[in-house]
């Protein structure tokens, strides 16, 4: 809890309800600001949200969110809200190939960081005895900090560094591009990198992965509340259209569909392309051709996510990493969710980096994906598809490739009193709910010190552990060395 509490009556808007918003509203909220969160839609999440799909008459996220113990803002924001043991824990990641055969990837409870994922490697069945050779050498490697502004991408690199073609399809394909959602000749080296060095490399508990035992929007509804109960509010349906700044009382006027919000301060927790809507209805100011320049250098990349209700059980995984296919992920919503009490089963299975899936029609999306799965879980051939659902998010997230560091802005606005957050601005991370809550954590701080507050609400990332407490950047020139203490 920070000592810092804004003089009474200082007021906020933050605009936009996704994660960003959601947290920086709920820190400014706790530095004592009176805060309103103007939302375009009629419910909170953003691009982490759920509702209730009109085709299946069921309650489904837009697509399955993970996340990992590394994501240290984001669980703060989710203690803040009181909804972190809503989060399911596993240490377990299977692998399974066409035919069902599995490969469990899972953390030793005996050897230390980094080689507590060695033994499962070691004896991953879905890997060649030169996959694993490649992978363990690569692990290594990346041990090393690689430049931020490094202009390799993670093919290159890949290429570079002896990785066969079954580590490069059936991990860093799989794994790494799809948490990266795009192709491995379109991910920057450093923030490959980075996902490595945080999920499999720093700690066992850094690469454990969390997913929600309720829908998003539900997992959410916390903000809404902590709000109200410090003073705020969340206005819904509310797009915003424009500001202006009166230099003379310092405050800002919103102008929405639903009418005008005054207040001292602003948040503007936008994607890049709200961002960029928003630009030329703000007041002129050094600094906007500038942003606009920024948001010009990024791309979007899409997810699908297809929802299938069989009428018996299909597997008594929670959830795998399917290998060789269009569909990459499964989850299996009625163990995740047991509370649905659904007869049969519910799946979710995800489709990252998905160009080619996402230009496919309703019917041949869920058709290819069904055939695919029966390939998997040899149940589905018997089993009958009750109803079936496709999500297509075109602007799921924004692209990592090489250089984009330098068109991510930092949370300080072109204009007085406002600024920045969303998954997209400079917080090192890429674009996942993680980045989203630091960008706001980021924005509540610099809102606080506006007002000549000093607050800390950017949570520290989890320390390495085991042999990885001993490897240490040095920041001047990206060496390794040994610590002394
Ligand atoms: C399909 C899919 C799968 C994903 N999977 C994962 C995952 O597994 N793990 C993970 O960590 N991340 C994942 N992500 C990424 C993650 O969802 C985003 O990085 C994060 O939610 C972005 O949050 P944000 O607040 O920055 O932006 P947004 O969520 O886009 O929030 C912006 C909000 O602003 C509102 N808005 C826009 N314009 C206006 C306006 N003019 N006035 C008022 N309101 C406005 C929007 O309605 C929206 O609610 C996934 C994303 C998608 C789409």
């Amino acid at each position: 809890m920070n000592e810092f509490q804004a003089a009474p009556g200082k007021t906020a808007i933050v605009v936009g309800g996704g994660v960003a918003g959601m947290s920086a509203a709920c820190a400014l909220a706790e530095a004592g600001l009176r805060v309103k969160l103007v939302e375009r839609r009629g419910y909170l999440g953003g691009r982490a949200s759920s509702y209730r799909h009109p085709g299946v008459d069921e309650v489904i996220d837009n697509c399955q969110h993970v996340l990992f113990g590394c994501c240290t803002n984001l669980i703060g924001f989710y203690q803040r809200i009181g909804v972190a043991e809503r989060i399911r824990w596993t240490s377990t990641m299977t692998m399974i190939e066409p035919g069902g055969r599995r490969t469990p990837l899972k953390s030793s409870r005996w050897l230390p960081a980094p080689l507590h994922g060695l033994p499962s490697l070691l004896a991953a069945k879905a890997l060649t005895r030169d996959d694993k050779m490649a992978l363990a050498q690569a692990f290594r490697k990346l041990m090393q900090p690689v430049p931020q502004d490094s202009p390799e991408t993670l093919g290159a690199w890949l290429k570079r560094n002896g990785q066969t073609p079954g580590a490069i399809d059936r991990f860093w394909r799989l794994v790494i591009a799809s948490a990266l959602n795009a192709d491995v000749d379109g991910i920057a080296l450093p923030y490959a990198a980075k996902v490595i060095r945080e999920l499999f490399l720093n700690s066992a508990e850094a690469g454990s992965m969390g997913m929600g035992t309720v829908p998003l929007s539900e997992l959410y509804a916390g903000a809404e509340q902590f709000l109200r109960e410090h003073g705020g509010e969340v206005v819904f349906n509310a797009s915003v259209e424009g500001a202006v700044w009166d230099e003379e009382t310092s405050q800002w006027t919103l102008a929405t569909r639903t009418g005008e919000q005054l207040a001292d301060f602003l948040v503007l927790a936008l994607p890049f392309e709200g961002t960029a809507q928003l630009l030329p209805h703000m007041p002129p100011a050094d600094g906007v051709d500038a942003l606009a320049g920024q948001i010009g250098k990024h791309e979007h990349g899409p997810i699908c996510s297809v929802h299938l209700w069989f009428d018996r059980e299909i597997t008594d995984l929670d959830h795998a990493v399917l290998l060789d296919r269009e569909i990459h992920w499964m989850y299996n919503k009625s163990r995740l969710q047991p509370w649905r009490k659904t007869k049969g089963t519910y799946l979710e299975l995800v489709v990252s980096a998905s160009q080619k899936f996402a230009a496919l029609s309703r019917e041949e999306a869920i058709d290819l994906t069904v055939r695919e799965l029966a390939e998997f879980f040899p149940e589905v051939a018997g089993a009958k598809l009750e109803k079936a659902a496709l999500v297509k998010e075109v602007r799921a997230t924004f692209t990592v490739p090489p250089g984009i560091d330098a068109a991510r802005p930092t949370a300080i606005s072109p204009w007085p009193n406002c600024v920045l957050a969303g998954d997209w601005i400079q917080t090192g991370w890429p674009s996942t709910m993680e980045s989203a809550a630091r960008s706001g954590h980021l924005a509540a701080e610099a809102v606080c010190a506006a007002m000549g507050g000093a607050c800390s609400y950017l949570n520290p990332d989890l320390k390495p552990k085991g042999l990885m407490r001993f490897i240490r950047r040095k920041q001047q020139n990206s060496m390794i060395f040994l610590s002394q203490d």
